[in-house]
């Protein structure tokens, strides 16, 4: 379908113009089975008619992004998710609306959310792990490359393709910024000390979350997790890590894990040197795929 879209729009125009520019309608899809519900809408599986493309076709609710104010944040997470290609970052194709809903027209991934997986699995293997980090690792390359910082890292947010590869798909606490931020953002255990404390922070917010991450597919749980709010603060604040005795985890991956989560945001071992950490090297697929 992007294909389809990406023509047309060149037809219109043969300057470069992005393919959510293209002017979609309901009519322009058959639609399909239900594939999960969101807090503003719903997800269906559906295909464009033209290029018979598998598409998710996410509907959102106009009342009810307007009654949570999140109108801004649902533009921004379009503006940027649109002009993003790589592998690990889920597609958004384009947009279109009619007077009660907004359609975000994205790349199907069927194999769905890592969120469920780990709940079936409670945690992953260490090659499975690697595999995802390591093609994460590669997608924020991308996305810091591109002035954008996600800051909203965590399983909830991760779906995986047909091939086992994983997709970051949800763009709605991401910045393009230059420069540094001091808002406070996200669930609270994939916080880093900066964005806790509320102090200007940048880019490595991702690697910090991409360490809680690896501790949590490895573990089945986030490392700083408390009963009470304020008990994963001050263990966050103090970065207060400990690694349980079972699951049994390797040297290599909780060295790792050490080396990103840092309370000096400039000492966090930068994404490049990730991927030649000796345990990712022999760990993850280098394809990025994980087929169980
Ligand atoms: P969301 O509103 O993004 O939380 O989506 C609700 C649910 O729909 C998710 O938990 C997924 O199970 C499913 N879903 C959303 N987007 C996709 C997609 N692109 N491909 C497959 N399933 C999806």
């Amino acid at each position: 379908m992007a294909v389809a879209a990406e023509s047309q729009q060149e037809e219109k125009s043969p300057s470069k113009a992005s393919a959510v520019e293209r002017r979609w309608t309901l009519n322009d899809f058959d639609i399909g089975m239900p594939l999960g519900r969101g807090k503003f809408g719903h997800v269906y599986l559906a295909r464009e008619k033209r290029s018979n493309h598998i598409v998710a076709l996410k509907v959102l609710f106009k009342s009810q992004l307007k009654q949570s104010q999140v109108e801004h944040q649902l533009r921004r997470e379009v503006e940027i998710q649109s002009h993003l290609r790589h592998l690990n970052i889920l597609r958004l194709y384009g947009y279109f609306y009619d007077q009660t809903r907004v359609y975000l027209i994205l790349e199907y991934a069927a194999k769905g959310e890592v969120y469920k997986e780990l709940q079936k699995c409670k945690y992953f293997s260490e090659r499975r792990t690697a595999t995802y980090i390591s093609s994460l690792a590669q997608a924020l390359i991308y996305l810091h490359g591109k002035h954008v910082i996600h800051r909203d890292i965590k399983p909830e947010n991760l779906l995986i393709g047909i091939q086992g590869e994983l997709k970051i798909a949800d763009f709605g606490w991401s910045v393009h910024t230059f420069n540094r931020r001091r808002t406070m953002c996200g669930t609270l255990d994939y916080l880093p000390p900066e964005m806790v404390e509320s102090v200007e922070h940048d880019a490595s917010v991702d690697i910090w979350s991409l360490g809680i991450l690896c501790y949590e597919f490895l573990y089945g749980a986030p490392p700083f997790e408390a009963k009470e709010h304020s008990d994963t603060y001050r263990r966050i604040v103090k970065v207060d890590l400990k690694y349980p005795l079972k699951p049994i985890v390797s040297p290599g991956a909780k060295d790792l894990i050490s080396q990103m989560l840092v309370k000096d945001s400039s000492q966090r071992l930068p994404l490049h040197k990730l991927l030649e950490h000796p345990w990712i090297v022999q760990n993850a697929d280098p394809a990025g795929v994980y087929r169980g």
